[in-house]
């Protein structure tokens, strides 16, 4: 209730406003975020590519409100995927299609596909004369089933995308098997945003059992899966369950966000498992760090009483 509580408060306009255009944010937004631009997001891989890990990735921004708005994403992902290029780097793409137009009104329907496809498909494209891979981002529940239908619509002409998973949602299993059956490059996640019980699993021990029935089927029968998570138990039983199948680990990987758990990374890469780190950019950070917040308690707690106290 008080988290739920919490979440609301930043999730408010107002706050978003004292938030956005007060320099006290910035240390705990520079401790999720790359920075704000292309070059910062490159700069955050090559040390990363150093240090023996890979990296997606995703430039800021959700939910836009019109068609011409969706240009700029769409810009600087095919510039992104340039500079990648140019600077062989080990990296590749993340974004949300609400970014690409999905959630745009669309002669009275709020799912718009259609711009959402045209836009993805240029993006894949170009991803696919660099040999790169696109991965589309889940975002709340209004969205899995469009989301899911863009997705099949490009991976059908197009094999470098991939999608995600949540293990909150009780759909989640006819999701993986589906996906399974086509081949797909799956990334399983917990999943970040507030959803009712009508749709998710509430209780974290629901969760936390339902990403491991979902991880098993995805190490067995998947196609290179990405257990995203940094939850120690969940990567210790992925370990233990891929070694007792004999499951080599060239056959999946570990993904983390970029600032959190740096020493399970360096951990599991020193270990022989591939990590990939995602690295967010961009100027719209304050709904991705909102979901960053609510995660942790303590982080959200500590946020809004540094933000008050100074
Ligand atoms: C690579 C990647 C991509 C993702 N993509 C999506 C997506 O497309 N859609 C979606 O809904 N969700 C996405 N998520 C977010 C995910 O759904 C979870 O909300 C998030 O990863 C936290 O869950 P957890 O698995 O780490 O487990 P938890 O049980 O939440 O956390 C395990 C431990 O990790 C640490 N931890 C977790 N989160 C934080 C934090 N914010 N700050 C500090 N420490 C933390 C804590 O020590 C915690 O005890 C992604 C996550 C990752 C890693």
């Amino acid at each position: 209730m008080l988290k739920e509580s919490l979440v609301k408060i930043i999730g408010s306009k107002a706050m978003r406003d004292f938030v956005t255009s007060s320099k006290m944010a910035k240390p705990i937004v520079d401790r999720f975020v790359a920075g704000v631009d292309i070059e910062s997001g490159i700069r955050v891989v090559h040390t990363l590519n150093k240090s023996g890990k890979r990296a997606t990735l995703d430039y800021l921004g959700e939910g836009v409100s019109d068609e011409a708005s969706t240009k700029i994403p769409v810009g600087v992902y095919l510039e992104l995927l340039e500079a990648i290029n140019e600077a062989g780097l080990d990296a590749n793409i993340s974004l949300k299609l609400t970014q690409l137009g999905l959630a745009i009104n669309n002669e009275g329907h709020v799912i718009n596909q259609d711009l959402a496809k045209r836009n993805l498909r240029k993006i894949v494209e170009r991803a696919s004369k660099f040999d790169n891979f696109v991965r589309i981002d889940m975002e709340c529940s209004d969205y899995t089933k469009a989301t899911l239908a863009v997705f099949y619509d490009t991976a059908i002409s197009h094999s470098n995308v991939g999608v995600v998973v949540q293990a909150y949602l009780k759909k989640s299993g006819e999701y993986v098997d589906n996906l399974i059956k086509h081949g797909v490059r799956v990334r399983l996640c917990k999943g970040a945003y507030l959803e009712p019980p009508s749709v998710a699993f509430t209780k974290k021990t629901e969760v936390d059992q339902n990403y491991k029935y979902l991880m098993e089927r995805l190490l067995n029968m998947g196609n290179f899966p990405a257990i995203a998570t940094h939850d120690v138990k969940l990567i210790d039983y992925a370990k233990n369950f891929a070694e007792n199948r004999k499951i080599k680990p060239n056959r999946f990987e570990f993904q983390m966000l970029y600032g959190i758990k740096r020493s399970l990374q360096d951990g599991l890469v020193s270990d022989g498992y591939g990590v990939r780190v995602y690295v967010p950019f961009g100027g719209e950070w304050y709904p991705y760090l909102t979901r960053r917040l609510a995660e942790r308690p303590e982080n959200l707690l500590f946020f809004l009483t540094n933000l008050f106290k100074k």
